[in-house]
């Protein structure tokens, strides 16, 4: 495994964005305090012919309303096969502008341009070309975690549920960039046995829960099984008895229900979920290093029921993207779905 020093400095894609939305959070003071938020969303949602998807990681009143509820992967192929005029995307920015590739043609609004991801925003566009060329001959392997500009530079896109998978289809002499989240490339390494070049992204939900903490609870519940996301460090997944994307751990749940106890390193918002599909488990939290009981991401805390009521009331904020980016990233996003089909099931009410 080949590593670099720490990313650049931070920055947010979202930032060109911003000056349309600085009224948000007045519109919000302004709303009715009696609004049926539920209801009006409903009627909206039908006036619209929109569909609301939502990321396990979002509330859970949000998870309640939405259409489709489902990781990164699952969601894309629900945007790439609706056909609704208008997609409202409850998760983070990299996840709205993966479907407005998908879907140039529609409306595609996400509740607050600021949700954005750690990951992304330490993963800038220019930076990475420039760190690229260093790497020539490589296929470019980009997890869906990333800016669409970004996506624009990659030969195929991944999420946690299809990245080793992919991997595996490559041939085994195809040298490979993969980025950007460390963590991530090294646990592909170890499923494949490939060796990756990596970006030295993280994300700093998962990279927070403390390997020494999880041990002392580990050893309080002998036998809780721990499950993690890919995401974590390595320390935390050397512990692990179960690795997988927030769909793998979903499923892992409903499948082992021999297991009461389950302790799960990822973030908070997939608990509403499992509870449902396991009402008779218990469920711990891996604990942060922070002083709080949960990790939780603060960008997709940031969509809530007034924000996305006013999303689909006003029609904005509205997700764009260029058209030469878009058709450039949309060779390898469509790369990534031919190449998952039948990786993963997107959860649609009721199922
Ligand atoms: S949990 Fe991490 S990877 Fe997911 S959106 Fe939040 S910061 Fe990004």
């Amino acid at each position: 495994m080949q590593t670099l020093t720490q990313a650049q400095t931070p920055r947010t894609p979202t930032q060109e964005n911003r000056g349309q939305e600085n009224d948000l959070s007045l519109r919000v003071r302004a709303l009715d305090p009696t609004l049926d938020l539920e209801a009006e969303i409903t009627r909206l949602k039908r006036e619209m012919n929109a569909v609301i998807l939502a990321h396990y990681y979002q509330d859970a009143d949000i998870q309640d309303l939405a259409d489709h509820v489902g990781d990164s992967l699952a969601l894309a192929q629900a945007a790439a096969a609706t056909d609704a005029d208008v997609i409202v995307f409850c998760g983070v920015h990299f996840m709205a502008e993966t479907a407005k590739i998908l879907s140039p043609n529609k409306l595609v609004l996400l509740p607050d341009l600021d949700a954005g991801c750690s990951l992304a925003d330490r993963c800038p566009a220019d930076e990475y070309g420039e760190w690229l060329k260093q790497y020539p001959g490589h296929t470019v392997i980009n997890y869906i975690n990333s800016s669409a500009a970004v996506k624009a530079l990659s030969d195929i896109i991944v999420t946690s549920s299809n990245a080793a998978a992919i991997v595996a289809q490559l041939p085994p002499e195809t040298p490979i960039v993969f980025g950007p989240d460390r963590h991530l490339g090294r646990w592909v390494e170890k499923q494949t046995g490939r060796e990756m070049v990596l970006w030295p992204g993280f994300c700093i939900v998962h990279e927070q829960f403390s390997a020494r903490k999880l041990a002392g609870l580990r050893a309080q519940y002998p036998q809780a099984s721990l499950i993690a996301h890919p995401e974590c460090e390595e320390a935390v997944l050397d512990q692990a008895d179960f690795i997988g994307s927030t769909l793998a751990l979903l499923k892992y749940v409903g499948t082992h229900p021999e297991q009461t106890q389950f302790i799960v390193a990822t973030e908070v918002g997939i608990l509403h979920q499992m509870r449902q599909s396991r009402p008779d488990a218990e469920f711990l939290c891996s604990p942060p290093n922070s002083g709080c009981d949960c990790a939780s991401c603060p960008y997709m805390r940031l969509n809530t029921l007034e924000k996305l009521y006013l999303a689909m009331r006003d029609r904005r904020p509205e997700i764009t993207v260029d058209e030469s980016t878009r058709v450039r990233a949309l060779k390898p996003v469509q790369r990534m779905l031919d190449m998952s089909k039948g990786l993963s099931q997107v959860q649609q009410k009721g199922d």
